[in-house]
């Protein structure tokens, strides 16, 4: 085997890795930058005093072919909490409940 030959094929093997990783992050997209709550949103939208979210949920109230399709405006219920937590809970393994 000729130099050219192994440069071409270590190519086309290079090619083949990079392509694998092009379409695995487009099957797996990246995490956004921002810091998420486990609600969903930004933690910019969350009060840092009351942890409440300020986010707006959309949420289906009808759906008939007469009226339409029609939302209901209602604040997201997170309330993230990052208060002081009780020492219990991080001293203590939660068990699960005997079944
Ligand atoms: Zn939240
Ligand atoms: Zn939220």
């Amino acid at each position: 085997m000729d130099p050219v030959t192994l440069a071409v094929g270590g190519g086309l093997v290079l090619l083949g890795y990079l392509g694998g990783l092009l379409s695995r992050r487009k099957r797996t997209p990246e995490p956004p930058l921002t810091a998420d709550c486990g609600c969903g949103h930004s933690l910019a939208l969350h009060d840092p005093e009351a942890g409440t979210c300020h986010a707006q949920l959309e949420r289906m109230t009808a759906h008939n072919k007469y009226a339409g399709t029609s939302y209901e405006q209602s604040q997201c219920p997170c309330r993230q909490y990052v208060g002081p937590r009780p020492i219990e809970e991080f001293l203590a393994p939660r068990y699960l409940p005997p079944a």
